[in-house]
């Protein structure tokens, strides 16, 4: 009993846990039931209806018969004539008598299908001799009922025949229509409905056991997004809450570096510091960034802007790097026509490409080109750098990625800032693109369209 108990709690617990399967059992009972019950249904009133046209059958025979045979009644050889030309045009007719009404149960046969009955005495069965007192009553009904011999139907048809010469109604007719064919048939039938019903259910059973599977793929899905979203929110918190102690850092840097006192290695040590304080702080903004721009909480503050003066901006701001390198850096700027931007984001995506182009040139120059056509305004950051090949292009945009060769081995990064770019500019309603050579360099291209009204 207890373990009877136990199983049952793990069922109902397994459930509660995995709802899906009730909806899946659910699924698996009720529509093959429902197919059942459909076609239960269809055969019982086609079975109904081919019972009512047999009956019908039978009173229409019997009607016509009873009008013909009425006048020839005192003529036996032409009713007979007449007997077995019906019964050799109606399949299924296998008994066709005209009796005379006798003593009880017994009937003189006037006329039969069955050789050596004509002018015998025959017994009827009890139901057959009670019909046949009704039909003599009521000589212009019919009777008929349903009846089995020998493991076949059959269909038993009484009416009287109402002598046209004469008041006295004593004659009356017997039509046995066997069903075998019929019945036949209608198993064959049966038997097809049902082996397509089974092929139907097993269809079914399989479809819906791999919906189980996408349901429970589903499920699991939701629940990786679920997880995914915690480890976001958890990112995001984590790398608000480090901001926080890096200011302080970055601030007691800074008030040690304007202090007198420090030996040079000192402030060699303090420069160390502070630059990995800047390197620390630009990953916990892209980690931030990111989280927002997924989210779609990344604020956009647009103003018609000539982008030259950011792109100087940030071409000056890369001068030392770039001299470092031993790297020329250039831009022309030249005034170009308005186009609605974030300023903020711009100088971001700005500053993403081309330290991005700085850090992945080892030697050679930067460039940035600009262009107006068609309505839009293109940046373009040339440099003659290490390349990337075409397949990896394919895959520069997406999150972490970052391309592994010897030669970005020893280059540290994270694979979000060209992510960032992308959603950035997006979100500007600009394109970004990349043309590039393996071992010659590389381009990417900004393209915004134009304020209107400000073209040039
Ligand atoms: P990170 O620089 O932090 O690795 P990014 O998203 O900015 O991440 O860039 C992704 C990858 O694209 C880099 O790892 C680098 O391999 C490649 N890449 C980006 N810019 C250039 C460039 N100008 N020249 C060659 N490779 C580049």
């Amino acid at each position: 009993m207890k373990r009877i108990l136990d199983i049952l709690a793990r069922g109902v617990g397994f459930v509660k846990h995995n709802p899906q399967i009730i909806y899946t059992l659910f699924l698996v009972v009720a529509i093959p039931l429902a197919f059942f019950f459909t076609s239960e249904q269809f055969l019982r009133v086609a079975s109904d209806n081919q019972d009512k046209q047999e009956q019908n059958r039978i009173g229409l025979l019997q009607d016509v018969f009873a009008v013909f045979a009425g006048e020839k009644l005192d003529e036996p050889e032409i009713l007979r004539a007449y007997v077995r030309d019906i019964a050799s045009k109606n399949d299924g007719i296998v008994n066709f008598q005209i009796l005379k009404r006798g003593e009880g149960t017994s009937f003189a046969v006037v006329v039969s299908l069955n050789d050596g009955e004509e002018g015998t005495m025959i017994l009827l069965d009890k139901a057959s001799s009670e019909i046949a007192g009704f039909a003599l009553g009521n000589p212009n009904k019919y009777y008929a009922w349903e009846f089995y011999a020998g493991g076949t139907r059959y269909w038993r048809g009484i009416r009287a025949i109402p002598n046209t010469t004469s008041s006295v109604v004593d004659t009356f007719m017997i039509t046995d229509i066997s069903m075998a064919y019929v019945d036949t048939v209608a198993r064959k039938n049966i038997t097809n409905a049902y082996l397509t019903l089974g092929v139907i259910i097993l269809l079914i059973i399989g479809l819906l056991a791999r919906q189980a599977r996408i349901i429970d793929y589903a499920t699991l899905y939701a629940r990786l997004k679920e997880v995914d979203g915690m480890k976001d929110d958890f990112v995001a918190m984590a790398a608000h809450e480090l901001r926080s102690p890096l200011t302080v850092i970055r601030g007691y840097a800074e008030m040690l570096g304007e202090g007198e006192g420090l030996s040079e290695g000192g402030k060699g040590h303090l420069r160390n510091i502070e630059h990995a304080a800047v390197q620390l702080n630009s990953l916990i903004g892209d980690i931030l960034d990111v989280s927002k721009l997924q989210e779609g909480r990344m604020s956009f503050r647009f103003i018609a802007v000539d982008p030259t003066t950011v792109i100087t901006e940030v071409v000056d701001s890369f001068k030392r790097p770039a001299e470092d390198k031993s790297l020329q850096l250039f831009y022309e700027a030249t005034p170009l026509p308005t186009v609605s931007l974030d300023i903020d984001r711009f100088r971001q995506v700005m500053v993403n490409l081309v330290g991005n182009a700085i850090k992945y040139t080892p030697k050679g120059e930067v460039r940035v080109t600009q262009l107006v056509a068609d309505g839009r305004v293109s940046i373009r950051v040339s440099d003659t750098g290490m390349g990337i090949s075409a397949e990896e292009q394919q895959k520069l945009f997406q999150k972490f990625y970052r391309v592994k060769n010897e030669e970005t081995q020893r280059i540290t990064g994270t694979g979000l800032g060209l992510w960032i770019t992308l959603e950035m500019v997006k979100n500007m309603k600009g394109t970004i693109s990349v043309e590039s050579i393996r071992g010659k360099g590389t381009d990417f291209i900004l393209s915004f369209p134009v304020e209107t009204g400000t073209k040039k």
